[in-house]
């Protein structure tokens, strides 16, 4: 697990250093099935250590000194219900994304249009849920009832969540998810060529990752 934690603090610094984290926004966690590891209420991203990651037992009850995120409970929830097992989550306020999340017209079956292959294997289907209040019960009830389809979540006027078998795996959908909502607000008004039906069954044929 130890190599999984600095995965985690290796991720957050590196969304700081690139701006997908900013302030004391955003939150990171893994587990190993039992326990989770997440990144501590009020601390910048910027130089997490190992030691300093709040570990917490699948029903919040804090088993270590440091404080969890305040959002750890949509952590919870998503990992309760992960219809992909999965082991790591990536929260993040990131800009594009979030600007995405206020759109008043967003289609919510199909938020992003298939720009590129990589964003149907990565991210597509993207969930998108109502705002809620960040820490809230509601919120989580909400993203654990997302994460039982999906991987990757769209939260209204707030940021998103992705989640991974590894956090390799949630970090580069992360990456995918918010340099996709760039391109989406780039591309606005121009006149686009999309990945046609016929290219998008060919790579959920051969990559397989949709259901
Ligand atoms: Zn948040």
């Amino acid at each position: 697990m130890r190599n999984e934690l600095e995965n985690l603090c290796e991720a957050a610094a590196s969304f700081h250093a690139r701006g997908y984290a900013f302030g004391s926004t955003g939150n990171l966690s893994v587990t190993d099935g039992e326990r989770v590891w997440v990144t501590p209420t009020g601390a910048s991203l910027r130089r997490l250590t190992v030691d300093r990651l709040a570990e917490i037992d699948r029903e919040g009850k804090p088993l270590n000194g440091n404080k969890a995120s305040k959002e750890y409970p949509f952590h919870l929830a998503a990992y309760r219900n992960s219809f992909s097992g999965a082991r790591a989550l990536v929260h993040l306020h990131s800009t594009w994304t979030v600007a995405l999340s206020c759109l008043e017209d967003l289609d919510a079956a199909e938020p992003l249009p298939v720009f590129t292959p990589y964003y149907l294997m990565r991210v597509a289907p993207l969930a998108v849920i109502p705002y809620l209040r960040p820490g809230s019960a509601e919120l989580a009830v909400a993203v654990g009832e997302a994460a039982r389809a999906h991987d990757c979540i769209l939260m209204r006027n707030h940021g998103f969540l992705t989640l991974g078998a590894t956090m390799d795996e949630a970090v580069d959908r992360a990456e995918e998810l918010e340099e996709t909502a760039k391109l989406f607000f780039l591309l606005r008004n121009e006149k686009l060529r999309y990945l046609t039906g016929a290219e998008r069954s060919e790579i959920q044929q051969v990559f397989g990752r949709k259901k």
